[in-house]
C-alpha cells in the first residue's frame, strides 16, 4: 500500500526565525501522527537550515528547482549536486510558477527529471491544465502531454524514484481546489496511462494532488484511492494548518 506523502512548498516565503519556528513546530506537531512521510520544499538558501533542524528526524526537505546541468556558467542556478550536499531528498520539477514565468518546456523539465533522479533526488513532477484548458476539457490531453514528455526522456522505468503531483493550475494559490471526485478521476486517468506501460510502476508511484489544499479539504481529498497525498502552498505557511494536513494525510492511512 502507498503510504501518503505530504510536502510544504515554501515557495519564496520565510526568514530564519520564521522558518525556525515552523520547521521546529512541525517536528513536535507531527510527532502523533506517524502513519504519513512529510517533507518541506524550502527556497535555497535555506536548505542548509532545514538540515540542521530536521536532520536524524521522519521529516524530510527539499529544493524547489535545480539546473538540469551539473555545473558550469549558468549564473543564478543550483545544480542537483548542490541540493544532495545539503541533505535534500525531493525537488520540486516543473511547478505551473515556473513553467509559465520561467519559460521552463516540457523538454527541459523532461531532462531536469533525468539529471535529479540520476543524482539520487526523487524529483516531484508537477504537471496540471490551466484554467482556459480546463473550460476546452482537454485536461487529459494537456496532463498526458507533460507526463509524456518526461517519459520520452527517462522511459517508464525512470519514474519508479518519483512522485507526481497533479496541480490544476486554476486550483494553485486561488482558495478553489479542485473537487475530490475532478482529482481522483485525473489521478486514476494517469495512473492508468503508466499502468499500461508498466503495471508496476503504475501501482507503487505516488500521485499527489496540489492547488488549495486545507485544513478542511484534505481528509476529504486524501480519502479518494488515487490521491497518494498533498503538495501544499499557501497552507503551509502557517504551522498549525500544515499539521493539521499532515495529520489528515496520517489519519487516512489508518483507516
Ligand atoms: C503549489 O504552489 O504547489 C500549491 C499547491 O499552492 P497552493 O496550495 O497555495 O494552492
Amino acid at each position: 500500500m502507498r503510504r501518503k506523502l505530504v510536502v510544504a512548498n515554501r515557495k519564496m516565503n520565510g526568514s530564519l526565525p520564521s522558518n525556525k519556528a515552523f520547521l521546529e513546530g512541525l517536528l513536535t506537531g507531527t510527532r502523533d501522527y506517524p502513519n504519513a512521510d512529510y517533507a518541506v520544499c524550502v527556497p535555497h538558501p535555506y536548505l542548509f537550515q532545514a538540515e540542521a533542524v530536521l536532520k536524524g528526524s521522519p521529516i524530510a526537505w527539499g529544493g524547489q528547482n535545480m539546473s538540469r546541468f551539473l555545473s558550469g556558467a549558468y549564473t543564478g542556478s543550483v545544480s542537483p549536486g548542490m541540493l544532495t550536499e545539503f541533505g535534500c531528498e525531493y525537488v520540486i520539477i516543473g511547478h505551473s510558477e515556473r513553467r509559465q514565468r520561467g519559460h521552463d518546456t516540457d523538454l527541459a523539465i523532461g531532462e531536469r527529471f533525468e539529471v535529479a533522479a540520476k543524482a539520487g533526488l526523487k524529483p516531484i513532477l508537477c504537471i496540471g491544465e490551466t484554467l482556459d484548458e480546463y473550460e476546452d476539457g482537454i485536461t487529459d490531453v494537456v496532463t498526458i502531454r507533460q507526463l509524456n514528455a518526461v517519459i520520452r526522456e527517462i522511459g517508464v522505468k525512470g519514474l519508479a524514484n518519483g512522485i507526481l503531483a497533479y496541480e490544476p493550475v486554476w486550483a494553485i494559490g486561488t482558495g478553489k481546489a479542485a473537487t475530490p471526485e475532478h482529482a481522483q478521476n485525473i489521478l486514476s486517468f494517469l495512473r492508468g496511462h503508466i499502468e499500461m506501460l508498466d503495471a508496476e510502476i503504475a501501482e507503487n508511484i505516488r500521485i499527489l494532488y496540489g492547488g488549495s489544499v486545507k485544513a478542511d479539504n484534505a481528509a476529504e481529498l486524501f480519502s479518494m484511492p488515487d490521491i497518494d497525498g498533498g503538495l501544499v502552498g499557501g497552507a503551509s505557511l502557517n504551522t498549525d494548518e500544515f499539521v493539521a494536513i499532515c495529520q489528515a494525510a496520517s489519519n487516512t492511512f489508518k483507516k
